[in-house]
């Protein structure tokens, strides 16, 4: 893999940073971190993003993806690293989007793609239920069919940002009789059909981006399935494999590494900066160099897929080793902020970022379980890569 830049690539840079500059503002980046606006905000630069052509990199070019090269694809995450911009909110453009394209027909790539492209439809995730998650094969929320329409009853449980969504994808039992995976199929649900309840859940953070989606007799157009009845398990795949792809975060542990760095020079303890402590120095490197070479994984990975090679089981190599390194970056900045991590939302005292860092280090838990615990994926790793 060749990793020096031509001209044409440099000229480009200068494009992502000259937009990058101009589009993400301190006033965006003020609203972003306010939870209050934190949906406003994030619709607004996917909005940006979309005007300018660059929202959806990962789609082909036909539905309006970008048609960059995996070259322009690095410079475009690494620039966007540099100046702290956030990733798109995946459920839409990284999850939902790349079924439909794949496995949707005609009618649902037109009806569904332009809006999730311009950020109109806010997408989430119905995978798991009590009782269904890594043995997601097990789902019971049913489908059957009445007319024209299914019937669905059941619940989904930690279902990301629901109480924002526009549609939620579902995946629904349509037959108990023959093997659970052959009995499930893909769903679009409009949120806004009567009988579907979402409940809060409150995470340790203090901050409610998980729900609980019951549903009640909810009628659904048999037209919103996503390929044949029975043929969920394979859209469920596909889907998993973006999924995991964009959890590994690979951009999004830069921004922290420059974040953690530029703290750290600031800290000052027994008279001199943190980051000239050699143990922290030490921690610091081992997760940057771990972080190189998830980078280079990444752009291997990407490099084959777009060359139409890559089997999915990638994804969970490269889930594994992110969540571990963005696990270890929230700890490092947790012990830069000192007993200060420790403090209640609210209290005002200490560094101003202990409060992020300690938010930042409770939810961070979660990434060794969602998209799949980690534990779940090491099995996966070991069945198709190491033919254990
Ligand atoms: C913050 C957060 C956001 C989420 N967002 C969504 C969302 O938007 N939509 C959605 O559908 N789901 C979402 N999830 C659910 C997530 O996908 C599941 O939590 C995950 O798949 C694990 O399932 P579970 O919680 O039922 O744990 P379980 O499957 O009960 O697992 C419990 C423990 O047992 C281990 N374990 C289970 N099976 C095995 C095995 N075969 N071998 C070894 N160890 C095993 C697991 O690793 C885990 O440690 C979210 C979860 C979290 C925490």
């Amino acid at each position: 893999m060749d990793t020096s830049f031509s001209a044409d690539e440099i000229k480009f840079r200068g494009e992502v940073r000259a937009f990058l500059d101009e589009a993400f503002n301190d006033e965006l980046r003020a609203r972003l971190n306010d939870p209050e606006q934190f949906r406003d905000a994030i619709l607004d630069w996917q909005q940006r993003l979309y005007s300018r052509g660059w929202i959806a990199p990962n789609w082909p070019e036909e539905y309006g993806g970008t048609g960059w090269t995996v070259t322009q694809s690095f410079i475009y995450e690494s620039e966007r690293a540099r100046a702290g911009a956030p990733d798109v909110i995946p459920f839409g453009l990284k999850m939902v989007g790349p079924v439909i394209y794949t496995f949707g027909n005609e009618e649902q790539k037109q009806r569904f793609l332009p809006p999730i492209l311009q950020s109109e439809d806010w997408w989430c995730q119905g995978y798991s239920e009590p009782g269904a998650g890594s043995d997601l094969a097990a789902l019971k929320t049913k489908a059957e069919w009445d007319g024209d329409d299914y019937v669905v009853n059941g619940a989904k449980i930690w279902t990301t940002y629901a109480q924002y969504a526009d549609w939620i994808f579902c995946l629904v039992r349509t037959d108990s009789s023959i093997r659970p995976q052959e009995g499930i199929s893909f769903l679009l649900i409009d949120m806004k059909t009567p009988g579907i309840t979402v409940k809060p859940i409150e995470t340790i953070d203090g901050v409610h981006t998980l729900n609980e989606v019951i549903f009640d007799n909810v009628r659904v157009p048999v037209a919103n399935r996503i390929g044949e009845e029975g043929g969920g398990w394979t859209c469920a795949k596909a889907l998993l494999a973006h999924e995991r792809t964009a959890i590994a975060g690979v951009t999004e542990s830069k921004r922290r590494i420059e974040e953690i760095r530029r703290l750290a020079k600031a800290e000052i303890s027994g008279g001199k900066a943190l980051l000239d402590d050699p143990l922290f120095q030490a921690r610091l490197a081992t997760t940057e160099i771990d972080l190189m070479a998830l980078e280079y994984t990444e752009l291997r990975v990407l490099a084959s897929s777009a060359e139409g090679r890559g089997s999915g089981v990638e994804s969970s190599l490269l889930k594994v080793k992110g969540t571990e390194i963005q696990q270890a970056l929230q700890q490092l900045m947790l012990d830069l902020a000192g007993y200060y991590g420790g403090v209640i939302q609210g209290d005002e005292i200490g560094h101003d970022y202990a409060d992020i860092a300690r938010r930042r280090f409770m939810y961070g838990r979660a990434a060794t379980i969602y998209g799949g615990s980690n534990e779940v994926q090491k099995n996966i790793t070991a069945k198709h890569v190491l033919g254990l």
